[in-house]
């Protein structure tokens, strides 16, 4: 996976390489799909929602630039996987996802693996409104697609901090918001992605 799926095309930081090599991908997957765990693509976990593409989390990590003490705020959970490889990089990561039973499965499964509550807090909540009381964040990593970037999110970065996220309905990509100073952003385009929906208080549009 590592070689074929993230080396071979852009993923050049040494340490995502090494987190992604570390962190047991088919712990993350439902039973039925783990003879697909490290295959190129998306599979599906429970309440109809999606564990990304291998590449497309080492892609959001590098691009969110993690260093070991960073203080990363992920929104949806899902499975956990994501979370776990932010951990791997030595950030402490605050995970919100809307699905309680999602969050339950994610939390045994990272427990289990060592990332324990020191490392990886999770919450059952509305990622819209982000976590506040952990502000301000180093990078923000959003795996469901809302229709505009939630401003509660850009609030919640510190000067300097990156947020990662798809955004779009039909048609998404995903982006790179840098807070620069006084919530002053700077946005980048990255690639054309396909997450699931934000839901919960995301406008639909
Ligand atoms: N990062 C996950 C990917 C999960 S897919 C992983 O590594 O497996 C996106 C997740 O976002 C889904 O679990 C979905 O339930 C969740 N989600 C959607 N809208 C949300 C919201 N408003 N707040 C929190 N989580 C949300």
């Amino acid at each position: 996976m590592v070689q074929e799926q993230l080396a071979s095309r852009d993923i050049s930081d040494a340490r995502v390489l090494a987190a992604m090599a570390v962190v047991p991908r088919h712990r993350f997957v439902p039973e039925a799909m783990r003879a697909h765990a490290y295959s190129d693509s998306p599979l599906p976990i429970a309440c109809d929602q999606t564990i990304s593409q291998p590449y497309v989390v080492a892609a959001m990590t590098q691009l969110a630039r993690v260093q070991p003490g960073s203080r990363v705020l992920e929104v949806g959970t899902g499975s956990g996987y994501q979370a776990a490889v932010l951990a791997e990089l030595g950030a402490e990561v605050w995970s919100i996802e809307i699905h309680a039973e999602l969050s339950a499965v994610a939390e045994e499964v990272l427990r289990d693996l060592g990332y324990g509550e020191g490392r990886v807090h999770l919450r059952v909540g509305d990622g819209w409104a982000g976590w506040p009381e952990a502000a301000p964040f180093d990078a923000i990593v959003v795996t469901a697609a809302p229709p505009f970037v939630p401003p509660a999110l850009v609030a919640q970065l510190r000067d300097g901090g990156r947020l990662v996220i798809p955004v779009g309905v039909a048609d998404q990509e995903l982006r790179v918001v840098t807070r620069v100073h006084d919530g002053q952003v700077r946005e980048e385009s990255v690639f054309p992605v396909r997450f699931v929906p934000m839901t919960g208080g995301a406008p639909r549009r």
